[in-house]
């Protein structure tokens, strides 16, 4: 950066560049360590390392000049700034700051709206449900820290041609620590909010000048109170709430193409399955097939292991024993991301939803598997990428349509009652064009009309030849739907077959459905 007036042009873009190359780099580095923590944590992490990062600078004195910093940037408050021949003036240099903000912005704005966007804050909400939809967590949270990381490297070259100057105090705790405050004042998990509590800010400690030497506690109490006071900041204050989908025009979805049956063998093949937790075990030996266009019940007391069978072959948990094969391939050692990806999708017991998305953008998030823009073409909003997230849109009012949801389609799921978050979760599923799916007591809770919803759907997957597992111990509701059902028992298969057939057989009707039970009567185990 020790660079005197000429070639000017080519050494700021040069120093612009590199300062949001060298930002990416070092937050790609340390996102690796920053990728195993979260929240506070995180925020913990980042503050240490610019300690680190202050101390480093301060010694390193043939690189840095130590104490004593770099002078002579060229800047345009010294008048030592020209590009292309002409003087930039500080005003000059705050309008094409503004401009590059003003880009960075519609970028960022671009991308929050794609499937990025929507992965980088559904691995925040919940990362097993981000994973159930094939969002990968490592790579994923890499990926935000190294874009953030490179963003303050942009911010960082243009400040030092703002100062002319950088010396260690410009990576002090202090800096950090005001960038936290603007972003937590400003509202987290927004783009104006940075932006409103950037402004707030600048001009605060100006009029604030009294309480200069407590600067650092009126900040504490400052974020303090806007935890307590603000959880959403001042963009929640003040601001509509932000959009994660593109304004873009549905188009009409395609007809639906059911998957061609596969191969010889069986779509899934869980194979003696086994797991124990603290001695418990939780399966044992189990096995299970199901052929594509099948649905199979999946039955049992509370505690015999069906959400532990959904949980292995999801690749939520690793089996001690057995193997799980799919399609002619093997799921048994995948992360649960890689196993969504192939078409294996799930809903949890409890729906695990983005609370703040809408339904639609929660439905939206299903899709993740099947994007194939890149981030560019998302944060460019180039027309293959809105073609592509038109489509998506299609499908995903459609299927909204025969959830019932449409009317809800613009109402954040946290306001929603527990029976439309179900049949969110479940577009959700359906939305990732899936071949197999695993629903985890889907009727619980769901009225009536709900339940007459729910069991088209499971239909209509059927139709399109999907297999379906589906747990349940409402009887009635299985009964209409299902080809075949297991039941377990303590971990253990004590049946399977034909539903008629379980009612005769004495392991089940001792275990799971007692001597007062007829067909026809939900189970409560
Ligand atoms: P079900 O879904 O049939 O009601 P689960 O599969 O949830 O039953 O649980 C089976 C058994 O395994 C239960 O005894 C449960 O407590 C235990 N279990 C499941 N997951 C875990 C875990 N992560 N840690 C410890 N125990 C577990
Ligand atoms: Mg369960």
């Amino acid at each position: 950066l020790r660079y005197k007036a000429q070639p000017m042009l080519l050494a700021t873009t040069l120093a612009l560049v590199a300062g949001a190359a060298m930002g990416g780099a070092g937050g790609w580095l340390l996102s690796f360590a920053a990728g195993r923590v979260r929240e506070f944590y995180l925020a913990m992490m980042t503050l240490g390392f610019g300690m680190i990062f202050y101390e480093v600078v301060r010694e390193w004195t043939s690189v840095t000049g130590g104490v004593v910093g770099l002078s002579g940037v060229a800047s345009p408050s010294l008048r030592t700034l020209s590009l292309f021949g002409w003087r930039i003036d500080p005003v000059a240099y705050f309008q094409i700051m503004l401009a590059v903000v003003a880009g960075v912005v519609w970028l960022l704005r671009n991308f929050i709206t794609s499937p990025y966007g929507r992965a980088f804050f559904a691995i925040h909400v919940s990362e097993v449900a981000a994973g159930s939809i094939g969002v990968a967590r490592a790579s994923t949270k890499r990926n935000a820290y190294t874009l953030s990381a490179a963003l303050a490297g942009l911010a960082g070259g243009f400040y030092a041609h703002l100062v002319g100057y950088l010396g260690p105090e410009t990576f002090g705790l202090h800096r950090s620590v005001e960038a936290l405050v603007m972003a937590v004042v400003g509202g987290l998990g927004t783009l104006t909010g940075p932006i409103l509590g950037a402004i707030v800010f600048t001009y605060l400690p100006e009029k604030l000048q009294v309480f200069a030497e407590y600067q650092f506690m009126v900040y504490g109490l400052i974020l303090l109170l806007s935890f307590v006071l603000l959880p959403r900041g001042l963009a929640g204050l003040l601001l509509p709430r932000p959009r994660f989908s593109k304004d873009v025009e549905a188009l009409p979805p395609p007809p639906p193409v059911p998957h061609a049956a596969t191969g010889t063998g069986p779509l899934l093949n869980a194979e003696g399955v086994s797991i124990s937790f603290l001695g418990l075990r939780a399966l044992d030996n189990a096995s299970v097939t199901l052929g594509a266009g099948e649905i199979l019940g999946l039955v049992g007391p509370n505690g015999s292991g069906k959400s532990t069978l959904v949980n292995i072959i999801s690749g939520f948990y690793r089996p001690a024993d057995g193997v799980v094969r799919f399609d002619g391939g093997v799921l048994t050692g995948l992360a649960d991301h890689a196993v969504a990806r192939r078409g294996v999708l799930r809903t949890f017991q409890d729906p695990r939803l983005v609370p703040s998305f809408t339904v639609r953008e929660n439905v939206l998030l299903g899709g993740h598997r099947l994007y194939r823009q890149n981030p560019l073409a998302a944060a460019l909003n180039l027309p293959n990428a809105l073609r592509e997230d038109a489509e998506m849109l299609g499908r995903a009012e459609a299927i909204m349509e025969m959830a019932g949801l449409s009317h809800l389609a613009d109402t954040p799921v946290r306001d929603l009652p527990y029976g439309d978050q179900r049949m969110t979760e479940l577009s959700r599923v359906i939305l990732a064009n899936p071949r197999l799916v695993m629903l985890d007591e889907p009727a619980a809770g769901l009225s009536e009309g709900e339940l007459i919803k729910l069991g088209g759907l499971v239909r209509h997957l059927k139709e399109q030849g999907v297999g379906v597992i589906l747990i349940e111990h409402h009887m009635d509701f299985l009964n209409e739907l299902v080809d075949r059902v297991v039941v377990l028992d303590s971990g253990k298969v004590i049946y399977q077959g034909a539903m008629a057939g379980m009612y005769r057989d004495p392991a089940v009707v001792a275990a799971y459905l007692g001597t007062e039970t007829h067909p026809g009567e939900a189970v409560h185990a």
